[in-house]
């Protein structure tokens, strides 16, 4: 194992060197950076069709697109967010004058999942650089062939001092977040965001967890059921479900259930085919404790659509269960894979009062064009974000900050909220000696 202390020691003096603090040093690891995924663009293809069956159309947009457009839009807007703010001054303070500074917080670690393992890693490490701090990243162990590759395209283009990643299992994040860094950003579980944020405490480091939970997508009476169905089905069964902010489970008003679970049959067959088992391009679950966890829901309820699986390939059908309650096994905890349990309300007041009685989610989607509705939904429910008559698509925008609330999380990334999270603002009154 790598002697982290002396890692982050030395990530403390370059930091302290300055180097990081020049906008131009910034804006040229950021543009190699760029470099980097365009030219690796072939291998990352690779690494994840051999870690998830990642299709290469996928790859290119929600792995390698998403973060070059993150990259680009840091770069334009660099100089402006580093600049120091002119603020107004009250009047009991007449004669001085006041400005926030944009300052890195020093050397920051960035621990990143497995299900976008190029995306997760790579966006929070782009938002650590554009800030001015140097940084540590640990991809997942459970994608191996893009942890491997991550480390190869970091490690043999920058020093150590300034960047570097770290592979390795839980040991190895133990080992690093005993070490002292002065920012944490933390994507995965719930229960490790956790531990994480117990690790931080001590150090008394800040910290950002992009945490997990069980995002609902509702769909009312009024809704547009044809784009309903298309949009749920395309965000729930992307990456066979293993996406943070797919929707986990479906709260239908119970006089447009049957119409709409019809409509999803029929955008899964257009989009994977009569027999998706034979689709060699549908995602594979991502390790066998997973594909074992996920399996035990298929008897939940009443199975509607889909319901195969192979241990062998790691495979799920997308899966829709319907009469599901809210005290069925696939209910309790996130379910992070392509099986979409559906539960009716009669009332809208239900659905809120079901969701609020729980965690809060890290998305909610919302299908209704009553503006009534739609205020009801977004003033008493409390989520990270979300989309009304969408899903997902909120997170791909430069201009919304991403990230949880309570469970879910704490602390946005994503554009100038990137930038901003990997910043410590520094607020100077200057007083005239006139
Ligand atoms: P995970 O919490 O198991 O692992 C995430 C990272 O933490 C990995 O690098 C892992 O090696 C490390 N880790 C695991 N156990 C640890 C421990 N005890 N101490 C320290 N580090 C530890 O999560 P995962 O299975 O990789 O990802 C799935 C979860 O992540 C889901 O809950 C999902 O919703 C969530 N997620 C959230 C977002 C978001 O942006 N909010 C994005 C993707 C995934």
């Amino acid at each position: 194992m790598e002697n982290y202390q002396e890692l982050t020691a030395k990530q403390q003096s370059f930091f302290q060197s300055g180097k990081t603090k020049d906008v131009s040093f910034r804006i040229d690891t950021l543009t190699k950076l760029k470099e980097l995924m365009t030219s690796h663009e072939q291998d990352i293809i690779a690494a994840l069709k051999a870690d998830l069956n990642k299709p290469e159309v996928e790859t290119k947009r929600a792995e390698i697109g998403l973060v070059l457009g993150e990259i680009n839009f840091m770069i334009e807007n660099l100089s402006s967010w580093s600049a120091p703010k002119e603020v107004e001054t009250p009047s009991t303070h007449a004669g001085a004058t006041s400005f926030i500074v944009a300052e890195p917080y020093g050397s920051a670690l960035v621990i990143a999942p497995w299900n976008y393992p190029v995306q997760l890693a790579v966006a929070p490490l782009a938002g650590a650089i554009a800030a001015g701090n140097c940084a540590v990243l640990k991809p997942s162990e459970l994608t191996p062939h893009t942890s491997s590759l991550l480390a190869k395209m970091i490690n043999e283009n920058f020093p150590k001092e300034y960047l570097r990643v770290v592979e390795g299992e839980v040991e190895t994040s133990t080992a690093l977040l005993k070490e002292k860094f002065d920012y944490i950003f933390f994507t995965g579980s719930t229960g490790v965001g956790k531990i994480v944020a117990e690790a931080a405490a001590k150090h008394l480091t800040p910290v950002t967890l992009e945490l997990g939970g069980k995002s609902p997508a509702i769909v009312h009476e009024d809704a547009n059921l044809d784009e309903a169905a298309a949009r749920i089905a395309r965000g729930k069964f992307a990456n066979a479900g293993q996406t943070c902010v797919a929707p986990d489970y479906l709260l239908v008003n119970r006089k447009v259930k049957d119409q709409l679970i019809a409509k999803m049959q029929e955008t899964i067959t257009n989009t994977y085919g009569e027999n998706v088992s034979e689709n060699h391009d549908f995602p594979h679950v991502v390790s066998e404790r997973h594909f074992d966890r996920l399996q035990k829901f298929l008897d939940n309820g009443d199975l509607v659509i889909g319901g195969k699986s192979d241990k062998s390939r790691l495979f799920i059908e997308p899966t829709i269960l319907d009469n599901i309650s809210w005290e069925d096994p696939v209910m309790q905890d996130e379910i992070f894979g392509p099986i979409l349990p559906v539960i009716v309300y009669d009332e809208l007041s239900e659905a809120i009062n079901a969701i609020v009685d729980r965690p809060k989610p890290l998305a909610l989607y919302l299908f209704s064009d009553e503006e009534a509705v739609q205020d009801e939904v977004l003033n008493t429910i409390s989520f990270g974000g979300g989309a009304i008559n969408d899903t997902i698509n909120h997170m791909t925008s430069h201009y919304l900050p991403f990230g949880g609330v309570g469970n879910s999380g704490m602390g946005a990334y994503h554009g100038q909220a990137s930038f901003d999270t990997f910043t410590h603002f520094k607020s100077i009154l200057k007083r005239s000696n006139k």
